[in-house]
């Protein structure tokens, strides 16, 4: 039997909470390396974005000349967008309207929740198996259009989209004490095997 490669898995290292995904990508089967210039792109196979604050990584984004290259890895290769990385994969945004990478065919609200309820824990369920989502200051998935396909939702909310190669998440599946959500995501990275074509 061919032993199959371990995914190298990037995780968008520019702020905020990118060792728990390094950990969690571990536990899932793949290598994670943190990503902070456009080079770093060449050498992985799917890339996670992971929850900080929207506003501050597009400016950072944009002072690392890496919004662009962003787009265009993505137009080849997974990219698994957490909370602020989802916002940041939709194709559009509200509360304020603000630029994104559009990846994803969604309209996304930030801070939906409102400012009372900060953070919250819900014990949703994936793949028969329970899910304890950690929800931070998270936005609302308002629409998830085109053939994106709900894999979870809260409250009739999609919370975990999936759409081609792509997938976006309200919570932090890093905080979710378990691997499934970045092994379903490693899976996907394996199975687009597009590693020479980028
Ligand atoms: N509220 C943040 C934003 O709008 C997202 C919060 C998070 O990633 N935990 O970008």
């Amino acid at each position: 039997m061919i032993k199959k490669a371990r995914p190298i898995i990037g995780i968008l290292a520019l702020q905020g909470d990118f060792e728990a995904h390094k950990r969690a990508v571990e536990g899932a089967g793949g290598d994670p390396v943190e990503v902070r210039t456009k080079s770093d792109l060449d050498h992985i196979d799917g890339l996670i974005i992971p929850g900080g604050e929207s506003t501050t990584m597009l400016k950072m984004l944009a002072e690392e000349d890496l919004f662009e290259p962003l787009r265009q890895f993505g137009r080849v290769k997974p990219v698994f967008g957490t909370c602020a990385g989802a916002i940041l994969l939709a194709k559009e945004v509200l509360n304020p309207p603000q630029n994104s990478l559009q990846l994803m065919d969604l309209v996304v609200e930030r801070n939906a929740y409102g400012r009372q309820i900060d953070s919250r824990i819900a014990h949703l369920e994936f793949g028969g198996e329970p899910l304890e989502a950690v929800f931070i200051r998270a936005p609302v998935i308002r629409k998830a259009g085109g053939d994106s396909h709900v894999l979870v939702s809260y409250n009739g909310d999609p919370v975990l989209v999936e759409q081609g190669r792509h997938m976006a998440s309200t919570f932090h599946p890093e905080l979710a004490g378990g691997a499934a959500i970045h092994r379903f995501f490693v899976e996907k990275v394996s199975s687009s095997g597009k590693r020479k074509i980028a």
